[in-house]
């Protein structure tokens, strides 16, 4: 007797679909890439996270003492920024002054909400260089536009990745 025959049948996921699980990719990458960012800001200005070797005096501004005596390094605070495609779910990393003992956040007007023209432009700018021009086009227009090349490029490589996925479909 002879088998049945057997199909299989695979759904294909629609356009839309696609296209939603890419955004919220992109959207989970930058998040991470802007604490990724960071941490790298704070390596250069106080070390190595395990060390005291520096304390990023006249690198930092105290937003309550004119000359600052100093800081120590934070953990992070939960903040999500909105741009273009969505929120992006992220955190800002804290220091606390050695002057007036208050804790802030070095990097609030760069990504919170009050930098808003500036995480929109950046976002906007990654994310539509990743997906359109060239890797050279990306990196230059992200240190022109934010002088975060660094972090640009590592958002720009996983950006492209995440979209060759796509592609690949
Ligand atoms: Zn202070």
């Amino acid at each position: 007797m002879v088998a049945p025959e057997r199909r299989v049948s695979v759904r294909l996921p629609s356009y839309g679909e696609v296209m939603e699980e890419v955004k919220t990719e992109v959207l989970r990458l930058v998040g991470q890439k802007v604490i990724e960012f960071q941490q790298e800001r704070f390596a250069h200005w106080f070390g190595k996270p395990w060390q005291r070797e520096r304390d990023a005096k006249g690198i930092i501004l105290c937003p309550q003492c004119v000359e600052s005596a100093g800081f120590e390094r934070r953990g992070e605070r939960p903040r999500g920024f909105y741009t273009h495609y969505g929120r992006a779910d992220s955190a800002l990393l804290q220091v606390t002054c050695k002057g007036c003992g208050c804790t802030f956040s070095p990097f609030v007007g760069f990504f919170s909400e009050k930098g808003k023209r500036y995480s929109r432009d950046l976002v906007q700018s990654l994310v539509l260089s990743a997906l359109t021009v060239s890797y050279h086009e990306t990196s230059r227009r992200a240190e022109r536009e934010a002088g975060v090349k660094a972090a640009a490029i590592t958002v720009w490589r996983e950006l492209r990745e995440a979209y060759q996925k796509y592609e690949r479909r």
